[in-house]
């Protein structure tokens, strides 16, 4: 089946590779986007990086990825845009677009009368997303935010759909992978799985990390990914890997602009009421001390030395079963 995106189109056996533009309005983004369109039949697979800026290991593995895959040996078809969101990516390098300061990942599924950022969302969704039975996102934590590797997904309360969620994140074999309990938000994740295409969050690296070895265990989570889905051959011994499976417990917002000095770290346990860290008005001296809303682990957090209020300094996490129920008063916060 021909295999269309923008002005691209690949038909069976082939790869194409190129830039489409995106009338943002101000401006027109170039994507780079790459089409495998395998000579067996398969499921499409559509892979993002780049969605945020300051993000690089998802940017390298699929660049890497676009440019290793072959038709011969890819089953069904695989769209990569290692960078969804150019002006974040080349000019920003933090989570918000320099065109309009909106971060799209609280955006999707974006709107195409919208300002730069909703219409570039509107558009992954519009041309990326059609057909896809199964749909990754490939973020890191940014320059200023550090973070323990682990594959998100939402519960949408559609069983099936659910499940392969569930079955790609713990495919990628990271250790730890967190589920939200609802599918809302603008995360491309959450408003992909209401569109009902199966989709997850892959996050790898921190500060900034651009070390090759941090983008080879994105790579291998992707290709361990992609033969769980079936696009690529299943190894004659493949290795499981343990995974634990959380769901987020409490997201924390700065209370006030100031100086954020953490006391705990990345992968830290911590209990309700612990301190996480002081806020110091440069003003006056003056503090507030930040402490934990929950009992969990610390899956990221901010490095960023000065915070505008509202600024998420951490996210915490509480390990979870299939078998519980709901647990009280879940809280999704906007992963990154
Ligand atoms: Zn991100």
């Amino acid at each position: 089946m021909t295999l269309t995106v923008g002005p691209l189109t690949a038909d069976t056996g082939r790869k194409v590779r190129g830039t489409v533009p995106v009338d943002l309005g101000p401006v027109t983004a170039g994507l780079p986007v790459t089409l495998v369109d395998g000579v067996r039949p398969g499921p499409r697979v559509v892979l993002t990086g780049g969605v945020h800026g300051g993000e690089f290991a998802g940017v390298d593995a699929a660049a890497r990825l676009a440019a290793l895959l072959t038709p011969e040996e890819v089953r069904g078809q695989v769209v990569l845009c290692p960078v969804a969101n150019p002006p974040a990516v080349y000019q920003g390098r933090l989570g918000t677009s320099p065109l309009d300061g909106v971060n799209i990942n609280r955006v999707f599924p974006g709107d195409p009368d919208g300002g730069p950022t909703e219409r570039l969302a509107a558009w992954l969704f519009a041309h990326l997303l059609p057909g896809a039975d199964a749909y990754a996102d490939l973020h890191s934590g940014g320059i200023d935010e550090t973070l323990t590797d682990f594959v998100g997904y939402r519960l949408t309360g559609d069983a099936a759909l659910d499940a392969t969620a569930r079955g790609m994140a713990h495919a990628v074999g990271y250790p730890d992978v967190v589920l939200g309990t609802d599918a809302t938000g603008g995360n491309s994740h959450a408003a992909a799985a209401r569109r009902g295409v199966p989709a997850i969050l892959i996050e790898t690296g921190q500060l900034g990390d651009r070390d090759p070895a941090t983008t080879a265990t994105l790579l291998d989570g992707l290709f361990r990914l992609l033969r769980h889905l079936g696009t690529l051959d299943p190894l004659p011994d493949p290795q499981p890997r343990p995974t634990r499976e959380w769901v987020w417990a409490a997201s924390v917002a700065s209370p006030a602009t100031g100086l954020w000095y953490p006391e705990t770290g990345r992968g830290e346990d911590v209990a309700e009421g612990q301190s996480l860290g002081r806020l110091v008005d440069p003003a006056d001296g003056r503090e507030h001390k930040v402490t934990a809303p929950a009992t969990g682990r610390l899956f990221y957090g901010m490095h960023g030395l000065p915070v505008a209020t509202g600024a998420e300094l951490a996210a915490i996490a509480t390990p979870y079963t299939a078998t519980q129920p709901d647990p009280p008063d879940p809280h999704n916060p906007e992963v990154q």
